[in-house]
């Protein structure tokens, strides 16, 4: 299956991407998540990207587009994925069109998970994540047991830079702005599946499989 998954920063998308993957055996692939660790190895590319997601800002889509056409060339994309936080702009969704046509692929579902601003900001500004293992919780929904140390590793829990109240805000507004309009993109396609996202995570999930098996052919 080749799957987008949208929503808004703290919508839940990466919990979500998490069990998808396991369920499907399709590799997730968060642009985030590549720019972070590009930060982490001090690239020219990832200190570029930090600059711009500390201040909540997009990486442009040339760079943001020539990173995703080199990791869907990679192996394990070829049974399918699950795009996590790609395409952000119509620019992005017209290039992955063309990357996919290329290949004589096309995409089967867009799942967009939708949660009001207000309990997003809650949300975000509460996440913290290991430092050491990477486990995620959160200062209200989630606490550790320990003030500021991981439940698992005993490892110093820590905020994303792009975390913070002024940050997420921007965030949102880019959202609404650029990345919102994809969802009438897919959805004159036949492709957008809506989902609550403000309910128990299991419930969230329950619902993205009964969509997708509702909403493709395919043995899921
Ligand atoms: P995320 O982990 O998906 O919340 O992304 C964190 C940050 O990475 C975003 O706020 C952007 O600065 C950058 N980023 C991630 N994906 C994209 C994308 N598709 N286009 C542009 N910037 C992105």
């Amino acid at each position: 299956m080749n799957l987008i998954l949208m929503g808004p920063p703290g919508v839940g998308k990466g919990t979500q991407a998490e069990y998808i993957e396991r369920k499907y055996w399709i590799p997730r692939i968060s642009t985030g998540e590549m720019f972070r660790a590009a930060a982490r190895f001090g690239t020219e590319l990832g200190l570029q990207a930090k600059q711009l997601m500390d201040v909540g800002q997009l990486v442009p889509d040339d760079i943001t587009n020539g990173i995703m056409r080199c990791r869907l060339a990679e192996r394990d994309c070829a049974k399918g994925f699950l795009l996590d936080g790609f395409p952000r702009t119509i620019a992005q969704a017209e290039a992955l069109d063309s990357i996919l046509a290329e290949w004589n692929k096309s995409l089967d579902a867009v799942i967009n998970i939708e949660v009001p601003d207000d309990i997003l900001i809650v949300r975000n500004c509460g996440r913290r994540t290991c430092s050491q293992c990477g486990a995620n919780f959160h200062t209200q929904f989630n606490p550790p047991l320990v003030e500021n140390q991981c439940d698992i590793c005993e490892g110093e829990l820590q905020q994303r830079s792009d975390d913070v109240e002024e940050t997420v805000v921007k965030k949102l507004a880019i959202y609404a702005e650029q990345t919102k309009p994809l969802t009438d993109f897919y959805a004159q396609r036949g492709l957008l599946i809506n989902i609550n996202g403000n309910q128990k995570l299991e419930d969230v999930f329950r619902d993205i499989v009964r969509s997708l098996e509702k909403s493709t052919t395919k043995e899921v």
